[in-house]
């Protein structure tokens, strides 16, 4: 939860980052420097996602790339990379998709990194919009991969139906399409 305890603990939130439009950035480099923290992270997901039958860890491009090799590692599991686009080869790639910081041009997986049927944990730092994670789902799902959850330290609320006008993306709708 943005505004909980916790929140502040594990983020510094720098206002007006990186762009104007973005009144609040959650800057995860607060748990990175505090072992202890980066360590409970670890474990509440590690807790969660033993012995339920996950085949990888995917992590979201970029800071899913630092959250998702220790829970990997601690579930036994491969890690896996879900990239910008253009980034690595033999890839299929998803749409083009809106986040937070408005339009990007799709996410890529390498096309032997998931089985037809595997059972894909997804994990990045924080979920606004959800955009970034549904490009993710669509990779997988390209790959015939069945996504089990996606796992994120942050979640920013705003984004959880909003006033009708306000003008910001819905995340449930988002994630029930
Ligand atoms: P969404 O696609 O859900 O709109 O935005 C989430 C993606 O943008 C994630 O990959 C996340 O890393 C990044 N992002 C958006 N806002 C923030 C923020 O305030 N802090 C951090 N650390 N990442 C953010």
């Amino acid at each position: 939860d943005q505004d909980g305890a916790e929140a502040r603990e594990i983020a510094k939130v720098i206002p007006y980052f990186p762009f104007k439009g973005i009144p609040r950035f959650y800057d995860i480099a607060g748990f990175l420097s505090k072992p202890e923290v980066f360590q409970k992270i670890v474990d509440v997901f590690v807790e969660r996602y033993r012995g339920i039958g996950i085949d990888a860890v995917a992590g979201m491009d970029a800071r899913g790339f630092v959250l998702g090799p220790p829970i990997a590692l601690a579930l036994k599991k491969p890690f896996i990379m879900i990239r910008k686009k253009g980034k690595m080869p033999n890839c299929i790639e998803s749409d083009s998709y809106e986040c937070e910081y408005g339009k990007r041009s799709g996410m890529c997986l390498q096309r032997d990194a998931v089985k037809k049927g595997d059972r894909i944990l997804i994990i990045d730092d924080l979920v606004a919009t959800g955009g970034t994670l549904s490009a993710g789902i669509q990779c997988v799902k390209m790959l015939e991969g069945i996504v089990v959850e996606c796992a994120c330290v942050v979640e920013l609320k705003m984004f959880i139906d909003p006033p009708e006008g306000s003008g910001l993306p819905n995340r449930t709708k988002m994630f029930e399409e």
